[in-house]
């Protein structure tokens, strides 16, 4: 039944499209190490990752390397009205085109890298809540996320990201000051713009071909107001920072080249601290601070 003020969706013909394992077979998609190419062809995984995702009725969703169209078929089935994805392997083409037909007009593939793809462009004209959800590449995962929360202007044109990594890299997304090893820039760009979490493993196994290590399905909701500050300095601070992760933040911090003492204790933080110690609000505070003394060391006249 549908969602009131939404459209029901009709997947019979999504739901009589061959199993993954023969459309991979059929058309010759043997998987690229180069391209991060692991796929799930378990639909109740992937059913269970777009409804992660959560209720989709009336939501647009951009996935990011649909490969041959695991995720895809699971987004369609849970209801999205609309999935706009992005993949740079044009052998994957044939096979997403069959899930194009299928969709009765709500997919849409395009072919390209998703590193170079202005996203919020795809879904111009399109109304509603928009997100996005991938089984990401590894070896670009990072970069795609940075790249997202990164953005100028916030809060961004999506609500929500359901987003699969190796548990790793999950780990360094959500770590706080008490999970020294794992916080860094990383979980200070992610924590100061969004609420995240991990949701939930996937192991090795449920990947063709399984890979040495776990996954996990991360998710990361924009805060509407996160702390004020100047993104850009926000990652000049933190670059410094983490630079010199064992040093002191009195050493570490004089990259920045302002006076690093007047900075720590305008921000009140114990020149002795070291970049891991300080959680999030402490990073804006320097920030601030570090934008405040630019400014005065650009207006001195000598
Ligand atoms: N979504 C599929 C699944 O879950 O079975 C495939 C996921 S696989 C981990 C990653 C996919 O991203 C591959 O299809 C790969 O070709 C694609 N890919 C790799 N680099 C990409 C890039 N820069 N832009 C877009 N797609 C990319």
């Amino acid at each position: 039944m549908a969602v009131p003020g939404t459209t029901a969706v009709d997947n019979h013909l999504i739901e009589t499209l061959p199993p993954l394992r023969e459309v991979v077979q059929n058309y010759d998609l043997n998987p690229k190490r180069t391209l991060g190419q692991n796929f799930l062809f378990d639909l109740n995984l992937t059913r269970r990752i777009a409804r992660a995702s959560g209720p989709l009725e009336g939501v647009s969703v951009v996935e990011i390397g649909p490969g041959p169209g695991g995720l895809t078929r699971a987004l369609l089935l849970e209801g999205a009205k609309r999935v706009i994805a992005v993949e740079r392997d044009e052998r994957c083409l044939p096979a997403l085109e069959d899930i194009t037909r299928a969709s009765a007009g709500r997919f849409t593939a395009v072919l390209g890298d998703a590193l170079e793809t202005d996203l919020n462009a795809l879904l111009e004209g399109v109304d509603g809540p928009k997100r996005i959800c991938a089984n990401l590449p590894y070896n670009v995962g990072t970069s795609l996320l940075t790249s997202w929360l990164e953005a100028p202007n916030w809060p961004p044109w999506f609500d929500r990201l359901t987003l699969m990594f190796q548990r790793e890299v999950a780990e360094r997304i959500v770590a706080t000051p008490a999970q020294r090893a794992d916080y860094g820039r990383l979980a200070v760009l992610c924590n100061w713009r969004c609420e995240t979490k991990i949701l939930f493993d996937v192991p090795p196994t449920a990947f063709t071909p399984p890979p040495k290590i776990m996954s996990s399905v991360v998710q990361l909701v924009p805060r509407l107001t996160p702390l004020p500050c100047i993104g850009r300095h926000l990652s000049q601070v933190t670059q410094s920072a983490f630079g010199q992760r064992r040093k002191m933040l009195r050493q570490s911090l004089k990259s920045l080249g302002v006076d690093t003492l007047q900075l720590l204790a305008m921000a009140e933080i114990a020149p002795e601290k070291r970049a891991e110690e300080i959680d999030v609000a402490g990073f804006v505070r320097l920030t601030n601070v570090f934008t405040t003394l630019l400014q005065a060391k650009m207006n001195v006249v000598p």
